[in-house]
């Protein structure tokens, strides 16, 4: 039988790698709670129908990454390869978008059929935040300070501000003539991915990752220059807020995000730290979805930050394992009811107290090398002695003290003055 593994870009996260995962969702959370957004849980499934509308058939995503299958009715389903979709939907269909505001985000596993690399799989997770029903900037401008609170407090400091604006679809209309008449005029110069866009959707041209395109899309024409009053004046004030907020950005008129329903601010997260894959965190405007599926008139902004990437860059301070304060090694024939009932008192009594119960029996020399090995500061002791006397024989295992006794009734007392004072 040919050995089980997990697909290709798609990784367990093991024991040792998940504290950190806990720690930096932790701070995360803690900093969204602190601006008032709220978690909202979506499904991982949806019709593939959704994705292809909003993200854009000529995207990467929509036409070579998504993983889209028939369920067994017949119907073509996704896993979702970002958050967005999902939840302009759900604000839809549970009409949470209608004459009110929003402040969301989610988290949890994406899929996109790419090449593995570094910093690139197949499954991985994002944080993402949604904000519905304010036309900014100000609230463009809370994103981004919000973004800029989770690094400081994750210790991550070498990530620079990239910002653009993509106007509003009339002036990207006009700019988008001109695009196609520049990159016309140099048509031997681009690649075969490039000229397909020329066709179908030209500004995403710009988003090319090929170096053999990097000076071409260099001289092209600016966006910049093709922005309407309303989008000048929203991209100014923006500036004007990062500036009065000190937050260091550069504008990037080539930055345009890999989904279509992006307009007006696009901004990403970069390091020089990942490599090719330095985006850690990327979002915009998309003012016009939730009308383009249906709903009524929602202005929107949003960004997901990666996992995975981020990880790369945290300082792992946080994240230490828990280890166990307490392991209840078990000797005689009475001692595994009466072990189970001592457990349960202690963890009833503390809530924080972390108690390894021994399970599978074995020698009491056994037992020592499993506490000892659990990195847990105290062995509780439980025999036939123990039970008589109603006491438990407490060792330390981190210390050179002797062992003592101490009577069933003190022992959370005794626990918690060896553990939690001085
Ligand atoms: P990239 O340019 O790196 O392909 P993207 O524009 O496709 O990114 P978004 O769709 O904006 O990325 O997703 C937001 C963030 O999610 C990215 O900035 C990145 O940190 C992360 N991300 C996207 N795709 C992957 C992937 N395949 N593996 C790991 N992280 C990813
Ligand atoms: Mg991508």
């Amino acid at each position: 039988m040919a050995k089980l593994q997990a697909i290709r870009g798609m990784h367990d996260i093991l024991m040792d790698e998940t504290p950190r995962w806990q720690y930096l969702e932790k701070t995360i959370r803690q900093t969204l709670n602190q601006y008032g957004y709220q978690e909202i849980r979506l499904p991982i499934v949806e019709s593939t129908e959704l994705f292809s509308r909003s993200i854009g058939d000529n995207t990467d995503i929509v036409s070579k990454e998504m993983y889209t299958f028939k369920d067994r009715n017949d119907a073509s389903l996704t896993l979702r390869p970002e958050g967005t979709a999902g939840c302009v939907r759900a604000g839809i269909e549970h009409g949470f978008f209608h004459n009110q505001t929003q402040r969301l985000w989610y988290s949890g596993p994406m899929f996109r059929h790419e090449r593995p690399q570094k910093g690139r799989q197949r499954q991985f997770h994002q944080i993402g935040v949604e904000a519905f029903g304010f036309t900014g900037p100000d609230i463009d401008i809370e994103m981004i300070l919000l973004c800029a609170r989770i690094w400081r407090r994750l210790g991550i400091n070498d990530v620079a501000l990239e910002i653009n604006s993509l106007g509003t679809a009339e002036s990207r209309k006009q700019y988008r003539d001109t695009l196609v008449s520049y990159f016309s005029d140099h048509r031997q110069e681009l690649d075969k991915d490039s000229l397909t866009r020329l066709e179908q959707n030209p500004l995403r041209i710009l988003d090319s990752k090929n170096p053999d395109m990097k000076d071409l899309i260099g001289a092209a024409p600016s966006l910049l220059d093709y922005l309407d009053d309303e989008s000048h004046e929203h991209f100014n004030a923006l500036k004007r807020g990062l500036d009065n907020a000190g937050i260091p950005y550069q504008v990037n008129p080539k930055l345009v995000r890999g989904l279509d329903y992006y307009g007006k601010t696009v901004f990403e997260w970069i390091t020089d730290r990942l490599g090719a894959q330095g985006t850690v965190c990327a979002g915009g405007r998309y003012d016009g979805l939730i009308e383009q599926h249906g709903g009524s008139v929602t202005p929107a902004i949003g960004f997901a930050m990666g996992v995975e990437r981020l990880l790369e860059l945290v300082k792992l301070d946080g994240g230490e394992q828990q280890l166990p304060h307490v392991y209840l090694i078990l000797s005689g024939e009475q001692s595994t009811l009466s072990g189970q009932t001592l457990a349960e008192e202690l963890r009833e009594k503390n809530a924080s107290l972390r108690i390894i119960m021994h399970c599978g029996a074995g020698s009491l020399k056994s037992q020592f090398k499993k506490a000892d090995k659990s990195g847990a500061k105290l062995a509780l002791i439980l025999g036939e002695d123990e039970i008589t006397n109603d006491s438990v024989t407490i060792k330390f295992l981190r210390q050179n003290e002797p062992q003592i006794s101490v009577n069933r009734a003190e022992i959370v007392d005794f626990i918690e003055k060896q553990l939690f004072t001085g």
